[in-house]
């Protein structure tokens, strides 16, 4: 179905780094201002592929996918000279009048794999950091997001020549023969499962990795808060993209003297955000493909619904849907990844922290309380990639922050500057002094410890 040639790619990306390994910093604006001239150029075919894949509402892609980038290139091509300098550090007195410094120097030739729920964003965003930093870039979109791939590999295809970026459509079979062949670094996005084999392929050729993984993210809301904005909050990152968002919060943790005034106020904002027929709202998506609809219509326990029904196989819609939930549903063992939001409600903070620490560590965290003490509490004893207080996807809308996960929600951080370190070497350079030379580092060794002692003790 595909018709690329891999090895053909990857082999013309490898030559031209061992021919030059250091791309410019005029040459990395340059294919940095193809990269924005060509979504001006798209912009429309953007949106329309995101709406085609995912029914994605206009201003949630504008935000999340076009302006998403195009500001993170903006930025990064403002700081680009600055980052790119040398960094001197300190030499310590004994080597005098050597210097040290910092060089940040490309990987050579990413791989980066995307999935299908922010489609372009996630492929675009760490090409530009990886570009910037001076690499050569192999994008793999999603085949599950498939009008955003074609028109992605479309974009490439006439922007860039292969040896800076290329693109290779296709599923798990593409995905494995580029998996084979020998990369500089690995950006993959997605799911744990496949991040497990994507670290075991790129250990053959000892190749570094980052990993952008899922899990659950949880909410908690906690000792004194404005519930109306708490539910307004939770509500809107919630229901962004129909659910599909990796830091979506997953389930809510609640005091259970709140429990009822929330679930009420959460219900109102469903209701005020998309209409009594949340099917005839503009503002909201379609899940992905009839597999993910089916996985989350698996998770939906009528007895325990709260609001929502009215599924519509037919357009895989599925509206924002609130249940009670406790320990041991279903809708509280994987990441959702869906419009379905679990509500539980727990004894104290101390059972919900406990609760959370059981599990894996999440990619996201919300914290809602303008108690500092709870806030304290949580920050302390949860791990999780990145947290928003009193808000929700907050965090990964600030450049600089790293955005990233721990443990199995992910290894690795990117978004501005951070996208810059991710992908380059730090290499360090020493430049010694030919005009002195200590006789103490020289054999015959015979007596000379103690003075080098002395010489570490005072001039090391
Ligand atoms: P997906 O199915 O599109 O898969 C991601 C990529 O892996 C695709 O390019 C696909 O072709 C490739 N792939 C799939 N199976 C493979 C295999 N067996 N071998 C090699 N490659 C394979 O997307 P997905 O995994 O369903 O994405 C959803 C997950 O991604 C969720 O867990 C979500 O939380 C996570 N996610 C994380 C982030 C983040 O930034 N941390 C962002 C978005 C999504």
């Amino acid at each position: 179905m595909y018709q690329q040639n891999i090895q053909d790619i990857v082999q013309l990306q490898r030559d031209k780094y061992r021919e030059n390994s250091y791309i410019e910093f005029q040459k990395r604006i340059e294919l940095l201002t193809k990269v924005q001239d060509a979504i001006i150029k798209y912009e429309k075919e953007i949106l329309n592929s995101l709406f085609l894949d995912l029914g994605k509402p206009v201003y949630e892609a504008q935000l999340s996918e076009v302006i998403f980038v195009q500001n993170e290139i903006r930025s990064i091509k403002k700081n680009l000279k600055k980052w790119m300098k040398k960094k001197k550090v300190k030499t310590p007195l004994i080597h005098f009048p050597a210097k040290s410094f910092i060089q940040s120097e490309a990987y050579g030739s990413v791989l980066i794999i995307a999935p299908w729920n922010y489609p372009f964003q996630l492929l675009f965003s760490p090409m530009i950091g990886a570009i910037a930093a001076g690499n050569r870039v192999v994008l793999k979109p999603s085949e599950i997001s498939e009008n955003t791939s074609h028109l992605v590999k479309k974009m490439i295809d006439e922007v860039f020549d292969k040896e800076y970026v290329a693109c290779i459509e296709g599923g798990v079979k593409e995905t494995t023969e580029l998996l084979d062949s020998h990369f500089d670094y690995i950006f993959y996005t997605g799911n744990s499962h496949v991040g497990r084999i994507v670290m075991e392929k790129a250990s053959k050729n000892l190749t570094p990795v980052t990993l952008e993984l899922g899990g659950k993210s949880p909410t908690f809301v906690f000792g004194n808060s404005d519930l109306d904005l708490v539910a307004k909050r939770i509500i809107s990152g919630k229901f962004f993209n129909a659910g599909q968002t990796c830091i979506a919060p997953d389930y809510i943790l609640v005091d259970e003297d709140k429990y009822e005034e929330l679930v009420d106020k959460l219900i109102n904002y469903i209701e005020k955000f998309y209409g009594e027929v949340p099917s005839k709202s503009k503002d909201y998506g379609r899940i992905i493909n009839e597999s993910h609809f089916n996985r989350l219509l698996s998770l939906i326990e009528t007895d325990s619904l709260l609001c929502g029904g009215n599924i519509s196989s037919e357009n895989k819609f599925i509206p924002p849907t609130l249940v009670s939930a406790k320990e041991g549903d279903q809708c509280m063992k994987d990441e959702i990844f869906g419009p379905i939001l679990p509500i539980m409600k727990m004894e104290n903070l101390k059972s919900a922290i406990d609760y959370v620490v059981k599990g894996e560590k999440p990619l996201a965290m919300y914290i809602f309380s303008n108690d500092s003490k709870v806030q304290e509490a949580i920050l302390n004893r949860v791990s999780a990639g990145g947290v928003t207080v009193n808000d929700t996807l907050m965090h990964i809308t600030n450049e600089h922050l790293p955005f990233g996960g721990v443990g199995t929600s992910g290894m690795g951080s990117y978004h501005g500057k951070n996208s810059f370190d991710l992908f380059s070497h730090q290499k360090s350079v020493f430049k010694a002094s030919t005009v002195m030379d200590l006789p103490v580092k020289y054999p015959p060794y015979f007596g000379k410890i103690g003075l080098v002692r002395w010489l570490m003790r005072f001039f090391g």
